[in-house]
C-alpha cells in the first residue's frame, strides 16, 4: 500500500460535516436534538440550529472555507448556489467570522430567474431555501455548501428535493403498516435506497472548443459515422488508457473527500465513453450525490485537458449515455425488503412487495416513462442500445416461474411437489446474481433491487425515484387498507397476491426489448409506447397521476402542472438552441467552406480541362460538392424559415418543434454529413467524430 491509499480512510468524507463530525463537534444534548430531527422529522428549535451553525462554521473555517451557500436543486435539473462570506465587521475596519443559526436553517434568495411554470407569480419574486438537515453539508470550492428545499413564498415546492422527500416519507408510512402485519413492531422507517450508476463521455478539450455545438448544445448536431465505431466491442471493460486513468483518480479522490462512496469504474461500449458507480444509499443522498457527481466530473476533466459530455446522445451511431438508478427498500435496521427470504413469512412478506412494485409499474408505467421525458433521452430510449420507450419489468427465470405458479396455482416446477402457499412454504433459493442477466429491459429485477435504466444521463434522479417510492405507497397503502381488515391473513393475502399478479403479469417481459416483435406484443398487451417526450410528457397531466401524487402529498395540484409546463417549455427551449447552433455553424463554417473547396475543384477542373488532360475525378466531385451545398442551404433556409415561426402556445410549440423543426435538422444533417464524407480533411472545418472518438484510444 502506498501512503496515498492508506490515507484513504481518512480522506473519505473529510470535506464532510458528517454524523461523525457532528457528534464530535456538538455538545451531547444538541447532538442528540438533531439525531431526533432527522428521525422524527420535526424542525430543529433555534437554539440547536444556533449550535450547529457555530460548529459548523468553524470546522468549514478550520478546513479553509470562507463562504457559505445554501446549495439547492431548482426545477432546471441541476444545482443552485449563492455564496455569502462568513465576514461580519467587528468595528475598527475588523471582521470576525460568523454564521446564525438563522442563515443555517433558512436562507431567502430571488427565485424569480428559477422556472417555476407558472407557480410563482412575478410580483413574489422570493423564494426560501431550507436546510435539510437529512443531508449533510459539504466543503466545496472553499464555500460550505448547504443542501437545502426551495420553496416559495407561498409554501409550493419550486425544486427536486422537497417532493422526493416527501416521497421518502410516503413510501416508509405505508411499508411499515405492511411490516406491522407481518409481526415486525420495531422498524420505525423504511427507507428508499439508491444506487446511480452514472455513464459519461472524455473528450480533449482542444477538440472540444473547436466544436460550437459541443459548447451550445452537448452534442454534436454533425458529424458523419467514422471508418470504425463500436462494432469490435474491445472498448467495453477494456484496459483503461493512462490519461483517462489519471482522470479516474483525481475524480475518486474527490468524491471521496466529499463522502461520495465512488466504487466502481470501467470502459462503456462506446469509444470514449466510462462509467462511475456509487455504493448505494438513501434516496436522498443519492440524489445529491449524483448531483455532486456531474459537477465534479465535469471541474476534473478540465484539470486533465479534457471536457466530460454528459448529455444522454453526444455522438450519433455510437452508444448514448444514461444512469441506471437501481432502487429498493429498507428498513432502519438493515432489512431488504425485496430480498427473497429463508423462512415461509420472509417469502410472503418478500412475494407482497414485489407484488406492489408490479402492480405500481403497471399502473404507473406512462408516469415513470414521462420522468425520463427530454429531448436528449429521445435519441436513446427505443434505439438499439438503450431500454425501449416501452416499459416493462424483468423478473429472471426463477422467479417469473413462482409468479406463473402463483397464477395459475400450479406446482412450481423447481420444486416440483406441491403448489406455493404464500407464508406456508419457503420459496426455493432465487439466485442472488442471475448470470443471464438482461441488459435490455427498462426495469430489470437484479436479486435484491430493481434497475431502472430508462434514466438519461444527464438527468436528476430525483423525478424517476419520486414516481418509484410515490406508487409504491399507494399500491403498499391500499394493501394494507384491504389486509389490515382481514380476519384470515394467510388466506387473504393469497388472495391479493394472486389477484393482482394475475391483474398485472402483462408488464412483465424477460425476453429482448430491442427485439421489433416486442413492440408488437407490447402493443397488444396495451402497454404504452410513448416514443418521444411529446408523446410522453402528458402523462404528468392525467387525472389518475394527479391523484397518485396529491393523495400522498407528493405535489399538489399546482406542483404538478407546474413540473409538466416546465418539461414542455424545456423541449421548445432545448430544440429551438439546437436549431439555431445549427445554422450558425452551417451559415458561418460548413457552407463556407465547402463553397471555398468546391471552387477549388472548379480551378482544377477548368486547368485540367484547358490543358486536355482526363479530370474525371475532379469532375464528379465538384458535381456533387455543388449539388450538396445547395441541398444544404436549401435545408438551411428552410430551418431558418419554419424557426420564425414556432407557436406562441407552449404545448403547440413543443409539437411543433417535434414534428417540423427536427425533421428539418435531421436534413439538414444528413446532407452536412454527406458533404463531410467527400471533403478533403484539411477543408472540412470542424473536427469529425474520429477525432473526437479516438484521441483517448
Ligand atoms: P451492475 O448493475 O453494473 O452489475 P451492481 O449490480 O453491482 O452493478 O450494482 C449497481 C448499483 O446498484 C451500485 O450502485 C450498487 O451500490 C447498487 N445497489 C446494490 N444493492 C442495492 C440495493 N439493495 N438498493 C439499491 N441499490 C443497490
Ligand atoms: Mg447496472
Amino acid at each position: 500500500m502506498n501512503n496515498e491509499s492508506r490515507r484513504l480512510p481518512e480522506l473519505f468524507g473529510s470535506m464532510v460535516f458528517d454524523e461523525e463530525t457532528m457528534k464530535d463537534r456538538l455538545s451531547p444534548a444538541c447532538y442528540k436534538a438533531w439525531k431526533k430531527s432527522v428521525t422524527d422529522s420535526t424542525p430543529l428549535d433555534i437554539s440547536t440550529a444556533n449550535e450547529i451553525a457555530e460548529a459548523m462554521k468553524q470546522w468549514a473555517v478550520d478546513k479553509g472555507a470562507t463562504h457559505y451557500t445554501h446549495w439547492f436543486q431548482p426545477m432546471t435539473g441541476v444545482t443552485a448556489e449563492k455564496h455569502d462570506s462568513f465576514i461580519q465587521p467587528a468595528g475598527g475596519g475588523k471582521v470576525v467570522m460568523e454564521f446564525s443559526g438563522k442563515e443555517l436553517v433558512r436562507g431567502e434568495s430571488d427565485a424569480s430567474s428559477f422556472p417555476s411554470g407558472g407557480l410563482r407569480a412575478t410580483f413574489e419574486a422570493r423564494g426560501y431555501t431550507a436546510w435539510d438537515p437529512t443531508s449533510f453539508a459539504f466543503i466545496k470550492e472553499k464555500s460550505l455548501c448547504i443542501p437545502t428545499i426551495f420553496c416559495s413564498y407561498s409554501g409550493h415546492a419550486l425544486d427536486k428535493k422537497t417532493p422526493l422527500l416527501r416521497s421518502m416519507d410516503a413510501v416508509s408510512k405505508e411499508a411499515v403498516r405492511i411490516l406491522r402485519l407481518f409481526g415486525n413492531t420495531t422498524a420505525k422507517r423504511v427507507i428508499a435506497q439508491v444506487g446511480s450508476e452514472q455513464e459519461y463521455f472524455l473528450i480533449d478539450k482542444e477538440q472540444y472548443k473547436k466544436r460550437e455545438d459541443l459548447i451550445m448544445t452537448g452534442r454534436t448536431l454533425f458529424g458523419a459515422k467514422p471508418p470504425r465505431g463500436q462494432e469490435l466491442e474491445d472498448h467495453y471493460y477494456g484496459a483503461i488508457r493512462p490519461r483517462v486513468q489519471a482522470y479516474m483518480q483525481d475524480l475518486d479522490n474527490e468524491l471521496w473527500k466529499l463522502g461520495v462512496l465512488s466504487k466502481t469504474k470501467h470502459n462503456e461500449v462506446a469509444p470514449a465513453q466510462h462509467e462511475m458507480a456509487p455504493i448505494y444509499t438513501d434516496a436522498n443522498m443519492a440524489c445529491d450525490q449524483n448531483q455532486i457527481t456531474m459537477e465534479i466530473m465535469k471541474k476534473v476533466a478540465d484539470r486533465h485537458g479534457l471536457v466530460c459530455l454528459l448529455h444522454e446522445k453526444p455522438f450519433a451511431g455510437v452508444n448514448g449515455s444514461g444512469k441506471h438508478d437501481n432502487w429498493s427498500l429498507g428498513t432502519d435496521s438493515g432489512e431488504n425488503l425485496f430480498k427473497p427470504g429463508s423462512t415461509p413469512r420472509e417469502n410472503a412478506q418478500f412475494l407482497l412487495f414485489l407484488t406492489a412494485f408490479i402492480k405500481g409499474v403497471d399502473e404507473y408505467q406512462d408516469m415513470l416513462r414521462a420522468t425520463v421525458a427530454t429531448p436528449g433521452n429521445d435519441h436513446r430510449l427505443g434505439a438499439q442500445e438503450a431500454p425501449p420507450a416501452v416499459v416493462s419489468i424483468f423478473m429472471g427465470e426463477e422467479l417469473s416461474a413462482v409468479i406463473d405458479s402463483i397464477i395459475d396455482d400450479t406446482a412450481y416446477t423447481n420444486t416440483g411437489k406441491r403448489n406455493l402457499h404464500i407464508g406456508v412454504d419457503t420459496m426455493p433459493p432465487i439466485p442472488m446474481d442471475n448470470t443471464d442477466r438482461n441488459r435490455t429491459s427498462p426495469m430489470a429485477f437484479t436479486g435484491n433491487k430493481f434497475e431502472f435504466r430508462m434514466v438519461g444521463s444527464s438527468l436528476s434522479i430525483s423525478g424517476p425515484n419520486i414516481v418509484l417510492n410515490t406508487m409504491m405507497a399507494e399500491e403498499l397503502g391500499k394493501f394494507a387498507d384491504e389486509l389490515e381488515k382481514s380476519n384470515d391473513f394467510h388466506h387473504d393475502l393469497n388472495t391479493l397476491i394472486r389477484r393482482e399478479l394475475t391483474a398485472h403479469k402483462r408488464i412483465i417481459f424477460d425476453g429482448n426489448g430491442y427485439d421489433e416483435a416486442w413492440i408488437e406484443e407490447a402493443k397488444r398487451r396495451g402497454l404504452c409506447n410513448n416514443i418521444s417526450t411529446v408523446d410522453a410528457l402528458p402523462a404528468y397531466i392525467t387525472e389518475k397521476n394527479i391523484e397518485l401524487f396529491t393523495s400522498h402529498a407528493i405535489y399538489t395540484r399546482d406542483e404538478v402542472f407546474a413540473r409538466y409546463n416546465i418539461h414542455v417549455q424545456n423541449y421548445t427551449a432545448t430544440i429551438s438552441m439546437e436549431a439555431r447552433t445549427m445554422i450558425d455553424m452551417m451559415r458561418k463554417e460548413i457552407l463556407p467552406a465547402v463553397s471555398m473547396y468546391g471552387s477549388q475543384l472548379c480551378l482544377g477542373l477548368e486547368r485540367r480541362k484547358a490543358l486536355g488532360l482526363p479530370a474525371k475525378y475532379e469532375e464528379t466531385n465538384a458535381l456533387n460538392n455543388c449539388m450538396l451545398a445547395d441541398c444544404l442551404s436549401d435545408a438551411c433556409d428552410k430551418l431558418e424559415r419554419d424557426l420564425r415561426i414556432v407557436p406562441s402556445d407552449d404545448e403547440e410549440a413543443m409539437r411543433y418543434c417535434h414534428t417540423v423543426i427536427v425533421p428539418d435538422m435531421n436534413e439538414c444533417r444528413s446532407f452536412a454529413d454527406e458533404l463531410e464524407t467527400i471533403t478533403s480533411r484539411d477543408a472540412w472545418p470542424i473536427p469529425v467524430y474520429s477525432d473526437l472518438l479516438f484521441s483517448e484510444i
